[in-house]
C-alpha cells in the first residue's frame, strides 16, 4: 500500500471532454445552470480504474515520477475515491491550480457573478473531506503544490483553518524528496517552502512522467525570455526539453492507451529551442514532424503574437504539418494591451524581434496569419494595470475592434499583482470604471460572435457531438442574453 497519496481537486481531475477551452469553465460560480450539469458540460470527472484516474494533471505526474525516483512508495488517486486509499497513507499530496480563486480568469468572472468560483469551493471541499479529516487525526501529514501555491501568501489563515502543514512554491523537483520524508518521518514541515534559485532543476533533473497526463499534455520547456513585469514565469530560468524527451513522454501516453493526441506545452510553443525570440525553425519543423507522425491530434498551450508574425513561412509550415490531421488547433496567446506605452512599461520584449511601439500592428498581423491558418487563439487582456490612464482602455478598445473578423476569443481578466508587480494593488472592483465595463461588454460581443463557429469545428466528427454542441450553444444563448440585459 502506498505510504504517499497524490491527488487534486475535481475541477483539475477532468479531460474537459478534450477540449482545454472548456477547462475554462472552472474558473465561473454557480451560476444559472445547474450545478450537476455545469460540472458535467465543463469538467466531467475522469473514468478511473480501482479509484486511480486514467489520466492526472501534467504537473501531479512530474511530482508521482520523482518520487518513484527516489523511492517512495506512490498513489495518485481520484478526489471521489480517496478515503480508501488513505487507510495506510502517510502523507497526502495535493495539486493546486487556483485553490482560492484568486488567478485573473477567476477573480473576473466571481466579480460578474458575486460568487466564489467552482474550483475554489471544490479546493476547499476536497480538504474538508470527513476521510481527510478522519487520517489527519490519526497523523496524516498534507503537503499542498502546484502554479496556485504563490496564494495562500493572501490566505495565510487557510493554511491552519484547512490543516495543510506544508505549501511548497515553486518547481519542487529537488525539494518535494526531502519534504515527503521529512512528513513520513513526522519531522517539523516548514509551513511556506519557496524553492530557491539554486534549486531550481535543471532539464537533466526533472524526470519523465511515468503515467498518462490529461489530455497528453507533456511539457517541452520551462521559463521565458521576454520578462514581462506582471508575470511569475520571468523567475525561472529558460530550459528546452531536448526532442528525445519529449518523444519519451508521448510514448508514456500513448503506450497507456488513454490519450491519443498531445498537447505541447511551454510558455511559447513557437520559440522551441530558441535561446533569444526568434523561432528556430529546424528544431520547431523537427518536433512538429516527429510528433504528428504518432498523435491523432495536437493542440499548444501558449504561443506568442510576435514569433508568430515574425516567421509566418514557418508558422504557415507547421500550420499544413498539424492540418493534415486535424481542421484547426488552439493555444492560449496573451495580448494584454493594445497601448503602446503600456506595452513599452511593462512589456517591453513582448514585441520582440519587433518595437513594443508597434505592438498593435504585432498583434493584428499576428492574428490574421492565425486565423489564415487555422489556429484558433484564446486572447487575454489585462484590464486595470497600475497606472493604466483612459486612453490606454481606448486603445485597448480600438485594438479588439480590429480583431473583429479574426477567429479567437478574447478574455479580459483583472490585473492580478504577481512577478515584478506584486507589491502593487489588486485591481478591486470599485476600480471598474465605464470605459472597463465597455471593454468586457466589447470582449463578450466578439466571443459571443465566433463561439458557434467554434462549437461546430470543437465537436465535428465526434458521434455526440450534436447533442453537446446544442447544450453548449444554449449556455451560450443564455450568457449572451444575460450580458445584453446588462448592456
Ligand atoms: S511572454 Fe508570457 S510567459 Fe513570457 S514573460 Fe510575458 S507573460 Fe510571462
Amino acid at each position: 500500500m502506498a505510504e504517499v497519496l497524490l491527488t487534486a481537486d475535481r475541477t483539475l481531475m477532468s479531460n474537459y471532454h478534450h477540449n482545454e477551452f472548456l477547462g475554462f469553465g472552472t474558473c465561473a460560480p454557480p451560476n444559472f445552470v445547474p450545478e450537476w450539469l455545469y460540472s458535467y458540460l465543463f469538467f466531467p470527472q475522469l473514468k478511473t480504474i480501482n479509484g486511480k484516474p486514467w489520466t492526472a494533471p501534467y504537473g501531479l505526474r512530474k511530482t508521482e515520477a520523482q518520487l518513484i525516483k527516489e523511492g517512495f512508495k506512490v498513489e495518485t488517486v481520484s478526489p471521489t475515491h480517496i478515503g480508501k486509499a488513505l487507510k495506510n497513507a502517510k502523507v497526502l499530496g495535493i495539486y493546486a491550480m487556483d485553490p482560492f480563486g484568486l488567478g485573473p480568469a477567476s477573480t473576473t468572472l466571481a466579480f460578474i457573478f458575486k460568487k466564489e468560483p467552482y474550483l475554489a469551493r471544490h479546493f476547499q471541499a476536497l480538504l474538508q473531506n470527513p476521510a481527510i479529516k478522519k487520517a489527519r487525526q490519526r497523523g496524516l501529514k498534507i503537503i499542498v503544490g502546484g502554479p496556485g501555491a504563490w496564494q495562500f501568501k493572501y490566505r495565510e489563515n487557510a493554511v491552519s483553518n484547512l490543516h495543510i502543514d506544508c505549501i511548497v512554491e515553486g518547481e519542487g523537483e529537488n525539494v518535494v524528496g526531502k519534504l515527503f520524508k521529512a512528513a513520513i518521518e513526522g519531522q517539523e514541515l516548514p509551513q511556506h517552502y519557496e524553492v530557491g534559485i539554486g534549486e531550481v532543476p535543471s532539464i537533466e533533473e526533472i524526470p519523465d512522467i511515468v503515467q498518462p497526463s490529461i489530455n497528453g499534455l507533456i511539457e517541452i520547456g520551462r521559463g521565458c525570455c521576454r520578462g514581462c513585469q506582471f508575470c511569475n514565469v520571468t523567475t525561472r530560468p529558460l530550459r528546452w526539453y531536448p526532442i528525445e524527451k519529449v518523444e519519451r513522454e508521448l510514448n508514456v501516453n500513448l503506450d497507456s492507451g488513454k490519450v491519443s493526441g498531445i498537447c505541447l506545452h511551454s510558455e511559447d510553443v513557437m520559440l522551441y529551442g530558441s535561446r533569444n525570440t526568434i523561432p528556430h525553425e529546424d528544431k520547431l519543423v523537427e518536433l512538429h514532424e516527429r510528433v504528428m507522425k504518432k498523435v491523432d491530434d495536437i493542440s499548444w498551450s501558449h504561443c506568442s503574437l510576435a514569433a508568430v508574425s515574425s516567421a509566418p513561412k514557418l508558422f504557415a509550415r507547421l500550420s499544413e504539418t498539424i492540418l493534415q490531421k486535424q481542421a484547426w488547433w488552439g493555444a492560449e496567446v496573451g495580448i494584454e494591451t493594445g497601448s503602446s506605452e503600456v506595452a513599452k512599461k511593462i512589456m517591453p520584449a513582448k514585441a520582440h524581434p519587433f518595437k513594443a511601439d508597434d505592438w498593435h500592428d504585432v498583434v493584428v498581423n499576428g492574428m490574421g496569419l492565425m486565423h489564415d491558418n487555422k489556429m484558433v487563439p484564446a486572447c487575454t487582456l489585462i484590464v486595470g494595470l497600475p497606472e493604466e490612464r483612459e486612453e490606454d482602455v481606448i486603445q485597448t478598445m480600438d485594438l479588439v475592434a480590429d480583431l473583429k473578423e479574426m477567429r479567437s476569443l478574447i478574455v479580459p481578466l483583472f490585473f492580478v499583482p504577481l512577478g515584478k508587480l506584486k507589491n502593487e494593488n489588486w485591481f478591486a472592483e470599485t476600480k471598474l470604471n465605464n470605459l472597463h465595463k465597455q471593454l468586457l461588454i466589447q470582449c463578450a460581443e466578439h466571443d459571443f460572435r465566433w463561439v458557434d463557429n467554434l462549437l461546430d469545428w470543437s465537436f465535428s466528427g465526434k458521434w455526440y457531438s450534436y447533442i453537446m454542441k446544442d447544450f453548449y450553444k444554449g449556455f451560450s444563448a443564455i450568457a449572451k442574453h444575460k450580458v445584453r440585459q446588462i448592456e
